[in-house]
């Protein structure tokens, strides 16, 4: 399979170079040239040996040109060594089971952790000539810099560099930018996010530099982050079919179920939008956000407005101008008839997240990370009005990273896992550099 960019259909681009590239030479994002299809019975009897088969029959789809099987499932073995547990977590008022699959059962605890992993892993299967030296630039205010940094770990031949502000991560992000070693090199900027993310930028168009170091980004909207995205929406319906109607599996119709994804940059939910058009039978989503309510607004009002994000506390989400907008607007052939169709859109504001947070936490015992919390409130508002039973939210992060948010409105210490509680106690090791991009220049000729 080929791809090409949204902005300008008449180039193809192969795997290898699409995802070297990140973004296309046009500035659009890479889509695949058509949406392949997949059979139902067949995720059915693959996701019952392993999620692994189940994702290299889809992956498989894409990428079957550029690698073989084998090499598909020895990646996705390697990037997806964790569970990704669908959980019931009781019943609604009115009695409607209430489901959330949970996506953070990874090494840094957030969703992020499958497509950065994937890419990592797959980028390393796609580099043709094994003594090739390639560095992964990113700027990070915390999340993504960490989910980047654990999933390329240890990957021959790839160097990683992450840049963060000084002062403006949580101490548990340092530690997992910062403890790797090996191939990850953190870079503590003195200045601000914003900073970080220009010195990146201006590397990226220093073409003398780029003509002597092989650099490129691990951006999320990098083709090898957001393909296997898809995945885990085909695995959550494989186990909501066993959950809610066993008896229909091996039916001729299979029933259909809603999503609703707690979104920012509207990747995780444009995945499942592919799942969909490739023959998942998904019935809505839910555009699930805080009060950066850029796209619930757009499938309100038809009108796509832009605007700086405010700052709330679920903060991966807090984005102002979607990246996969566009994507989207791609899935669905410009019509924005065709995405309300298939997308409802919510939002809340702060006070309700932490409403979300205490129910779950009262009513069902079960303790929600902020961005998680907006998906549970969507999915109520939406049974609320539609009647419908049908419903799962996705939980993107594990609340132990959210702790100052989620201890003062539970009054509970939430259980930090080991994996993260075992970072804190390691001493972090990183550059301390000035925010000017011609000394990260030296840096990374330096490497
Ligand atoms: C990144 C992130 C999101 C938003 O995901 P998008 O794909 O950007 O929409 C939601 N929750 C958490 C915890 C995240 O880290």
């Amino acid at each position: 399979m080929k791809f090409y960019s949204n902005r300008d259909k008449k180039n193809l681009y192969t795997l290898r170079d699409a995802a070297f590239m990140g973004l296309a030479p046009d500035g659009g994002l890479f889509m695949p040239e058509q949406i392949p299809s997949v059979e139902m019975s067949k995720i059915i009897s693959l996701a019952k040996n392993s999620f692994i088969d189940m994702a290299v029959y889809v992956m498989e789809k894409f990428m079957g040109d550029s690698l073989d099987e084998e090499r598909i499932g020895e990646a996705l073995q390697k990037a997806i060594p964790f569970e990704i547990p669908l959980r019931k977590i009781g019943y609604s008022r009115h009695g409607r089971p209430l489901y959330t699959m949970e996506l953070f059962h990874g090494p840094t605890c957030a969703f992020k952790d499958v497509g950065a992993g994937c890419m990592g892993q797959i980028l390393r299967a796609l580099q043709q000539d094994k003594r090739e030296r390639l560095i992964i630039l990113t700027a990070t205010s915390g999340d993504t810099g960490s989910a980047v940094a654990r999933g390329f770990y240890d990957i021959p031949g790839i160097d990683v560099v992450v840049l963060f502000p000084k002062g403006k991560v949580s101490p548990l992000q340092e530690c997992q930018m910062t403890t790797l070693g090996k191939n990850i090199h953190a870079i503590k900027v003195n200045g601000t996010f914003d900073d970080c993310q220009r010195m990146v930028k201006e590397i990226f168009n220093n073409r003398e530099l780029r003509k002597k170091v092989n650099v490129t980004s691990a951006n999320s909207i990098n083709l090898l982050r957001w393909l296997p995205q898809s995945l885990y929406y085909f695995y959550g319906y494989w186990q909501w079919l066993n959950a809610e109607y066993p008896g229909d599996v091996n039916a001729g119709t299979l029933p259909q179920v809603t999503i609703a994804v707690p979104s920012g940059n509207y990747g995780n939910i444009s995945a499942g939008m592919l799942a969909k058009k490739m023959g998942l039978p998904i019935k809505r989503f839910i555009a699930a956000s805080n009060a950066n309510d850029i796209i619930p607004q757009y499938l309100k009002s038809g009108i796509y407005s832009p605007r700086p994000s405010v700052q709330t506390i679920a903060n991966a989400m807090d984005v102002g101008n979607p990246s996969n907008y566009e994507r989207i607007l791609d899935l669905y052939g410009n019509s924005y008839d065709a995405i309300c169709k298939d997308t409802s859109g919510y939002s809340c504001s702060d006070g309700q997240i932490r409403a979300g947070i205490l129910e779950l936490y009262k009513e069902y015992g079960y303790t929600s990370c902020p961005h998680s919390a907006v998906g549970y409130n969507a999915v109520k508002d939406y049974m609320e009005r539609t009647q419908e039973r049908d419903v799962i939210w996705l939980s993107t992060a594990h609340p132990a990273k959210f702790t100052e948010v989620i201890e003062p409105v539970t009054g509970e210490k939430a259980e930090i896992p080991q994996r993260l509680s075992d970072l804190l106690s390691k001493k972090g090791e990183f550059a301390e550099l000035e925010p000017d991009s011609k000394i990260l220049e030296k840096f990374l000729t330096d490497l």
